[in-house]
């Protein structure tokens, strides 16, 4: 204030020093006076020019820099230009803070909804659970987009303590897609909605379901044929042949439970230990030879006259892995082979290697085949095209479970072909990776 007084009065003074020294002596002090008058005029409209300025930047929104100089004006244009800055500043940092928020949530594995009865905002998953259109939908009632029956009960109820189950948008009869949505209100009337994708743990569950289920079938069946010869047993007086024929028959059943434990145990050891080793090498010529004892001791329990066994290993070629699960996978393919063939046809195990180092296990039979609606189906647990031959010929219904599990942690691939009545080939690809042949153990001891 000081100084806007000092420069009106310098100007004031300033002017009127001037008329007084230009004007005649006898008007020098009327002029005097007079300029000094102007010289205020001059000043205050030099000063309403500072102030209209500012007010012009202001009104803009006071984007650009202005000179203002010192002074009143100056002053309130550099405080209010500072305070402008730090409030872009905070604006600033708001907006990052919320973009990175809302960031977080769009990463989500969940679909978020914030609503206040009206979708305020979703993620890129919740348009996918949901079937929402980002644009259209925005601001839209979240009762009025999703009318599935179950949510609608939920949401209507406003009991929000815990989930509802309902199907997805994009859920079919084929490929369901079920959602767990759970609302959390908060603030005054908002709810943020969370909904996530239990499809597999749902699935995961049938299985269990339905793999205890099996299980208590599978070992059922013979336990109730034990229990009446037991009691046969208990209750008759019997021949000692007869006896014989009973117990015969008790331990052909005690024998079905216990393959089926054995391939239970198989299946829980290949998914609960880590992988095959990359560096024991199985040579196949000693794989083979084992399969090849088993194959014909099974193929004289099952008929009177033998198969046609062509059993080739492939010499001087090694696979790495397990040789216990490569043993037990092979076998089951030469076992069903010989379980599904009728005595005499022919049935090979033949391996081959291709150029590009990968080696094929081909195992064909000339049996009854297999139709094509079985094939994608055949490697599920307990899953059989023919119940009573599977279980008539010693089948558990997870051998071709077992030689899945092993090809996978071999890195390799299981392939099926068949023709109902002419036959079918087994074929199992292992990759180069995991192949090792004579030549190359030469050239590396070399
Ligand atoms: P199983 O112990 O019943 O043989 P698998 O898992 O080994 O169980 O095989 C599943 C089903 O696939 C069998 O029940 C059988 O119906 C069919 N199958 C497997 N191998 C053959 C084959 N070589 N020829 C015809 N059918 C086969």
């Amino acid at each position: 204030m000081v100084w806007r007084i000092f420069t009106l009065l310098f100007c004031q003074v300033l002017v009127g020093a001037l008329a007084w020294y230009l004007a005649p002596p006898e008007l020098a002090l009327l002029e005097a006076l007079a300029a000094a008058l102007i010289g205020g005029y001059i000043w205050f409209l030099l000063d309403a020019l500072r102030g209209t300025r500012l007010l012009r930047w202001l009104r803009e929104g006071g984007a650009d820099d202005i000179a203002l100089g010192n002074g009143l004006w100056g002053e309130v244009y550099d405080r209010v230009r500072r305070s402008l800055r730090a409030k872009d500043r905070l604006a600033d940092e708001s907006n990052g803070r919320l973009s990175d928020f809302l960031a977080a949530l769009q990463a989500s594995p969940n679909g978020v909804v914030l609503m206040d009865g009206r979708i305020e905002w979703f993620n890129e998953t919740a348009c996918t659970h949901f079937g929402f259109d980002a644009k259209r939908d925005m601001l839209q009632h979240f009762g009025n987009l999703v009318r599935d029956p179950s949510f609608a009960a939920y949401y209507s109820a406003r009991n929000f303590h815990e989930d509802v189950t309902m199907p997805g948008r994009h859920s079919t009869t084929t490929k369901p897609v079920q959602l767990s949505v759970h609302i959390h209100p908060y603030g005054e009337g908002r709810s943020l909605l969370l909904s996530r994708d239990i499809t597999a743990v749902e699935q995961a569950e049938a299985m269990r379901r339905d793999f205890v289920a099996n299980v208590s079938h599978e070992i059922r069946t013979p336990l109730t044929v034990l229990a009446g010869f037991v009691e046969t047993l208990q209750a008759l007086k019997l021949s000692e042949a007869e006896r014989q024929r009973y117990l015969g028959l008790m331990s052909q059943q005690a024998g079905r439970m216990q393959t089926l434990v054995n391939d239970l145990l198989t299946l829980s050891r290949l998914e609960g230990s880590p992988l095959p080793s990359a560096l024991d090498w199985v040579p196949i010529d000693s794989l083979m030879a084992q399969c090849a004892q088993e194959a014909h001791e099974l193929s004289s329990i099952l008929n009177q006259q033998q198969h046609d066994l062509q059993l080739d290993g492939l010499p001087g070629v090694d696979i790495a892995g397990s040789s216990v699960e490569l043993y037990s996978a092979i076998s089951n393919l030469i076992g069903n082979a010989i379980r599904y063939t009728p005595a005499e046809k022919r049935i090979e195990a033949l391996w081959t290697l291709r150029d590009d180092g990968a080696v094929v296990l081909n195992v064909k039979d000339h049996g009854q085949g297999i139709a094509p609606e079985h094939l994608p189906r055949l490697t599920e647990r307990f899953y059989r095209v023919d119940r009573s031959r599977s279980r008539d010929t010693g089948g558990t219904g997870l051998g071709l479970a077992i030689v899945k599990h092993v090809a996978q942690r071999h890195g390799a691939e299981l392939a099926i072909e068949s023709v109902p009545g002419q036959g079918s080939t087994f074929s199992i690809t292992f990759p180069a990776s995991r192949v090792r042949h004579l030549p190359q153990v030469q050239a590396i001891a070399a």
